[in-house]
């Protein structure tokens, strides 16, 4: 009985098509489907059928046959259509001229665009070729009576054969004709390429649950079993093999580097391990976490750790976790739960498994054979060896030699090191590799590619960093006072006030925290970011202006350093040496009150030396010593040090003549508003009351 639907690779093979071909083919139509595997209705089916027959009815469709298994489906049943001009030998006479055959049909483009499968190609080559799990491959074979491992080699036919079955379009060609064209680095993806690569995996969770203790029980294991007396090296992510199967694990623990990268658009991390102490439960950084992985969308598997601790109840973290929608699959929900210890290595191996499975399920592939692309996941200056970045490959593969481009860092690739200290010549997807050589930094979170050749790597570089320049000044332009911040929470578009705090002593600084967080947050909420005795330091400045947080410091100055750099930054920094107003500010900020500070600004001074009474009151002839005297300012009246009056300057002259201002060095009368009690050898000085960020 005809199927309802069929799939693209069907109707290709049926009609003698690539499956790209008939993608394409089935688009003119109007007809948009993903790849190979997609399914059409018949009736979409038919209409191929009749633009590539020329009209005619289409015949009945080649969906798999029900018939029994004996005859592999080596050839399209219906013979009707034109036959599938495969370049199959025994077509008859074909003619000389392959134009003469042009006319209606598809034809020869089919084999322009197979996939090259070396001869004497595995059972694993020949999978990753056309895209297909390995056991898929085996599994058909073995339906058309042939049983063969994953290692052993395909005879030209068996490979067509399975060519066929599959719907892929392909040449056996000798291995030397094996080079592939190399794929434009814009273009999609065939799906045809894409071969199965490791899950990339973070461990993550609350502080001192045991994420390094997982991450170092798999890496010595590693090495006990694969380098007998190994070398390490600390590149940032390792990999750990079990039973022919590959784990690359990111080798930073704790959500700052995923955090950090997530900021920088970057996405390397396929699936995320959350580790809950059994005798702790779920803490904070266990929610934060868990909200970074949702955040980006990464599946999650729970460590549930220290169950060798007596005090260790994994029922009650499974609790926990289902009230965060982390229903466990023992409760009918979909998230593995394993136990595990990683000081006595209990369930490690089945945790492995585990990632494993999940891994397996998210069907991850990439194309290998292309030029490679992936991301920095961590990158520093090396003392001996210059720049140095650690590269996640996710596509491609990577070799030494290929010239590089991350964001704005470029590089011809050296050398590649892993994870054991060793060269390597070159590295495919889901592999890290360290590579040394930039022209800087780069930074983790930045993405790589290989370019064409050195020039195209510098140029794209260095637009790049002209682009960065640009976006730092918008940056700088960002409020980050206290003022600003809190017009952002009004308009709610801040979700809090984000604080660091540093005191002269620790009893003051927990006083001082005990306080804060005991303020009414009902409007906006404060966040400790840092907490600490001493000076306000240049690190504390670095983690406000991360953050888009203020600096208060108790009893504390900052530093010279620490000044300069938020001065630089915008950062706010408020001193206080009284609690109350210090709570104060911040309350009134979090209320929305904050009224922005108001400091003078000297503007100048100038001497008395001279007195002239007139209709309109007492002028004072003055030498400008400082500055400018500016009509309309404010003035203080100075004698013998004291201030005697404060008010505004309202008449200054030059000669006969009404000036809006007197430099230093000139001799000016000035009139102060409503005081005529002037004296000679008095000082005015003049200022103007400036809304400003404390510091
Ligand atoms: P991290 O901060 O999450 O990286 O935690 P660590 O891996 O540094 O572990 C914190 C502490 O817990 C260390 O003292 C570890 O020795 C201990 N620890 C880790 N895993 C286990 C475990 O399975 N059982 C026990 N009893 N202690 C563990």
């Amino acid at each position: 009985m005809p199927m309802a639907k069929m799939r693209v690779h069907e109707l290709a093979k049926e009609l003698g098509l690539s499956s790209k071909e008939a993608i394409a083919k089935l688009a003119e139509l109007g007809v948009e489907v993903k790849s190979h595997s997609s399914s059409v209705s018949e009736a979409e089916a038919d209409r191929l059928r009749s633009t590539l027959n020329g009209g005619a009815p289409a015949p009945a469709p080649a969906a798999k046959p029900a018939a029994p298994p004996p005859e592999p489906k080596r050839v399209p049943e219906a013979e009707a259509p034109p036959p599938a001009p495969k370049k199959t030998p025994e077509a008859e006479a074909p003619p000389e001229e392959p134009a003469a055959v042009a006319e209606p049909g598809p034809a020869e483009p089919a084999v322009a665009e197979a996939i090259h499968i070396s001869r004497g190609a595995t059972v694993e080559e020949f999978s990753g070729k056309i895209g297909q799990p390995p056991n898929q491959v085996i599994k058909t074979l073995l339906s058309m009576g042939t049983m063969k491992t994953i290692a052993q080699s395909l005879t030209d036919e068996e490979i067509e054969l399975l060519a066929m079955e599959f719907g892929a379009s392909v040449e056996v060609v000798s291995p030397e004709e094996d080079t592939e064209v190399e794929i434009d680095l814009t273009e999609a993806e065939d799906p045809s390429t894409l071969l199965a690569r490791a899950p990339v995996v973070t461990v993550m969770g609350h502080v001192d649950h045991g994420k390094s203790s997982i991450l170092q029980h798999f890496r010595k294991r590693e090495m006990l079993s694969f380098e007998a007396g190994g070398i390490t090296q600390a590149i940032g992510a390792y990999q750990v093999h079990s039973n022919g199967k590959e784990v690359t694990f990111i080798d930073t623990p704790g959500h700052e580097a995923f955090t950090q990268m997530r900021a920088r658009g970057a996405q390397v991390t396929d699936l995320a391990v959350l580790v809950v102490a059994a005798d702790d439960g779920v803490q904070p950084q266990t929610v934060e976490a868990l909200d970074h992985a949702r955040a980006a969308g990464v599946p999650v598997l729970v460590a549930v750790n220290k169950i060798d601790r007596p005090e260790a109840d994994p029922t009650r973290v499974r609790q926990q976790l289902a009230e965060l929608g982390l229903q466990p699959e023992e409760w009918g929900g979909d998230t593995v739960y394993v136990d595990v210890s990683a000081k006595n290595g209990t369930n490690m191996d089945q945790l492995l498994e585990m990632i494993h499975l999940i891994a397996e399920l998210q069907e991850l592939k990439a194309n290998p054979n292309t030029s490679a692309r992936g991301v920095a996941i961590e990158a520093h200056l090396d003392k001996g060896r210059g720049a140095v970045a650690t590269l996640i490959v996710q596509r491609g593969t990577l070799k030494v030699g290929d010239p590089v481009v991350c964001g704005s860092a470029w590089c011809r690739v050296r050398a590649l090191t892993d994870e054991n200290a060793q060269h390597v010549e070159s590295v495919g997807p889901s592999d890290p590799v360290q590579v040394t050589g930039w022209s800087k930094v780069p930074q983790a979170g930045d993405d790589f590619r290989v370019a064409k050749d050195e020039r195209e790597a510098k140029h794209i570089a260095q637009e790049r960093e002209a682009k960065f320049r640009q976006a730092e000044l918008v940056a700088a332009s960002k409020p980050r006072t206290l003022a600003d911040l809190l017009s952002l929470t009004q308009t709610g578009e801040i979700p809090g006030l984000n604080l660091v705090v540093k005191a002269d002593t620790q009893g003051s600084l927990e006083a001082l925290i005990d306080t804060l967080e005991k303020l009414d947050q009902t409007e906006v909420s404060i966040n400790i970011l840092r907490r600490g005795v001493g000076a306000i330091s240049e690190n504390d400045v670095t983690l406000a202006a991360a953050s888009g947080a203020i600096v208060v410091g108790f009893n504390v100055r900052a530093d010279a350093s620490a000044r300069q750099l938020a001065e630089a930054d915008g950062v706010d920094v408020r001193p206080y040496e009284v609690i109350y107003q210090l709570l104060e500010d911040i309350e009134q900020a979090t209320k929305g009150l904050l009224a922005p500070e108001q400091r003078e600004v000297v503007l100048g001074s100038a001497e008395v030396r001279a007195l002239f009474r007139t209709p309109r009151g007492v002028i004072a002839g003055c030498y400008v010593t400082e500055g400018q005297i500016i009509r309309g300012s404010k003035a203080r009246l100075i004698r013998e040090g004291a201030i005697v009056y404060t008010g505004d300057v309202s008449s200054l002259r030059r000669f006969r003549d009404d000036v809006r201002e007197v430099a230093s060095g000139f001799e000016c009368g000035v009139g102060i508003e409503g005081y005529n009690d002037i004296k000679e050898g008095d000082i005015i000085e003049t200022f103007e009351v400036r809304e400003v960020a404390r510091t």
